[in-house]
């Protein structure tokens, strides 16, 4: 069984920093070291892999994004500042889309394809996403988890990849994110981000042999978390007050201490597994319906 393997590829201090500590900064060479080294990783085991990239990276970044397109991964949108659809409404959503489909098409001049949503925010309540990404030239989206969590989550998903149909005739693929129900967990497995930084590679190993029975799993990790370098100077935890800066120290200290089994993580998940492309993944379905035609583009 061949899986899909994707990379959201985003600074990840920058998006910290905004997030949590409440201050814009430049991006952080980070994400460039961060990337290379998993695409150094994906060489050495003769695998691709489709990255949904942040507009924003690519901006500050072309030749990061060059590089991915002529080591013959897929290059996504992964919108342009990670923000998530129900924060921004509609019309904010197709200015988003557009740009950042426009900024990838421009730098590697193919056509883009791909969508996956910042924090998978496509759910039953930003059902509106399928049509204005149909309108606009996408032909997949990858951004459901069909499970319910927290913040996010559409539970009544379908689980395989499947063609939504659209009012006024148009579709559009969804490549939904693998979640498998395991026991012993008390909740859902996804194949990837926390759930891989966590959880012991066998747990990882475990869930990928019972879900490849059914399909393929759809794989996902950013680059920063393999990310061993000591936080950039941009980064500054000064105006924070005591508390705050005490709970952020312990967070970037538990967060590191799993960071540090990622690569090992990924590298046995890589020799264990055989991956591609979300594309070639769509493709490779016998179903024709799915087939999505790239004779004019990556
Ligand atoms: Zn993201």
């Amino acid at each position: 069984m061949l899986n899909a393997l994707s990379i959201d590829l985003e600074d990840g201090w920058a998006i910290f920093s905004r997030n949590r500590l409440g201050k814009i900064i430049s991006l952080t060479e980070a994400v460039v070291r961060n990337t290379h080294q998993i695409m150094q990783i994906l060489d050495a085991h003769n695998t691709k892999a489709t990255f949904f990239i942040l507009g924003e990276v690519a901006e500050k970044y072309p030749n990061l994004i060059k590089d991915i397109a002529a080591n013959a991964h897929e290059v996504a949108a992964h919108g342009y500042s990670h923000r998530q659809l129900d924060l921004i409404g509609p019309d904010e959503f197709r200015k988003d889309i557009c740009q950042s489909k426009k900024l990838l098409e421009d730098i590697i001049s193919a056509e883009v394809y791909g969508y996956r949503a910042p924090v998978f925010s496509i759910t039953k309540s930003s059902e509106w996403a399928f049509d204005i990404l149909a309108e606009e030239g996408y032909k997949y989206d990858s951004s459901i988890i069909p499970n319910r969590y927290k913040n996010y989550g559409w539970q009544e998903f379908e689980k395989n990849i499947c063609r939504v149909e659209l009012a006024g005739g148009k579709s559009i693929i969804e490549v939904p994110m693998t979640v498998l129900s395991l026991p012993i967990l008390n909740r859902s497995f996804v194949t990837g981000g926390g759930f891989m930084r966590y959880l012991p590679y066998t747990m990882m190993k475990f869930a990928m042999q019972k879900i490849q029975k059914q399909r393929p799993a759809i794989v996902y990790l950013h680059p920063y978390e393999i990310d061993m370098s000591p936080m950039p100077e941009q980064v500054s935890l000064e105006h924070l007050d005591s508390k705050k800066r005490r709970k952020i120290e312990r967070f970037l200290k538990i967060s590191g201490h799993f960071k540090k089994t990622m690569q090992s993580k990924l590298e046995k998940l890589l020799t264990d597994f055989e991956f591609t492309t979300i594309i070639d993944v769509i493709n490779m379905r016998t179903l024709k319906a799915f087939c999505i035609d790239t004779e004019n583009g990556r």
